[in-house]
């Protein structure tokens, strides 16, 4: 698979994913024009959205204008597609559903949303298979023979607790963070869980500005996996 990370963080986030026969669009957190800039909008297939916050579903509704958006039902009630909503496509937890040569299969999702999801797809053209899991603290779920990661690594438990006991971070914002995103602790504990004898790619998405450290969590990730390690820019 061809994986082109066009932007990561809480700013706004989207991903394309290509099997050389399906491009499909994760996320629709960036104007219309960033996405051109990478590719033509009418050569992809559809769109997977995984939750309804803005860094991930801003644009939802101006990308339906071209393209099928795909997401669970607690997602679109809470996006108002206005005369396209016609192309809001809803699946199911655990549901397998075809998109063009893409399997793709619903997962729960931890997170301060209505019912966010992470996705497995399996290409029927490469054989391979893929998770995508952004914005959720915890993934209960174990997987065979993943060929690709996509995952959040959002903060270092040390550094995000540093900073709230200098008062950088407030008690608030300090819970929502450990009970909705992923630290590197949380994303090593994943990947120990999982059968990494085909891993070819991880990608370390969400970086959070300031409870992270790029280069510590490429290394960490590396040392682990063995497998070449992408962090994805925001
Ligand atoms: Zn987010
Ligand atoms: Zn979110």
């Amino acid at each position: 698979m061809d994986i082109t990370p066009i932007a990561s963080s809480s700013s706004g986030n989207a991903y394309l994913i290509s099997d050389g026969v399906t491009i499909l669009l994760i996320e629709a957190g960036v104007k219309l024009e960033k996405i051109q800039e990478k590719i033509d909008l009418t050569s992809i297939k559809a769109c997977l959205i995984t939750h309804e916050h803005g860094d991930h579903a801003k644009y939802a509704k101006q990308i339906a204008r071209w393209i099928p958006i795909y997401s669970s039902k607690g997602t679109f009630d809470c996006l108002d597609f206005g005369v396209y909503n016609y192309q809001k496509n809803i699946l199911k937890l655990s549901k397998m559903e075809t998109i063009g040569s893409f399997k793709v299969i619903p997962i729960k999702a931890f997170h301060d949303a209505k019912e966010p999801f992470a996705y497995l797809l399996k290409s029927t053209i490469t054989n391979e298979t893929l998770i995508f899991a952004t914005d959720t603290y915890y993934i209960r779920n174990t997987f065979d023979a993943l060929d690709y990661i996509m995952i959040e690594c959002n903060y270092d438990e040390s550094i995000l607790e540093n900073r709230y006991e200098n008062g950088d971070v407030t008690k608030a914002q300090y819970k929502r963070l450990i009970s909705s995103h992923m630290s590197l602790e949380s994303c090593i504990k994943f990947l120990k869980a999982n059968d990494l004898s085909k891993l070819k790619e991880v990608y370390l998405m969400h970086l959070s500005d300031k409870n992270s450290n790029e280069q510590m969590f490429k290394r960490a990730i590396q040392e682990i996996t063995g497998a070449m390690v992408v962090v994805c820019q925001k």
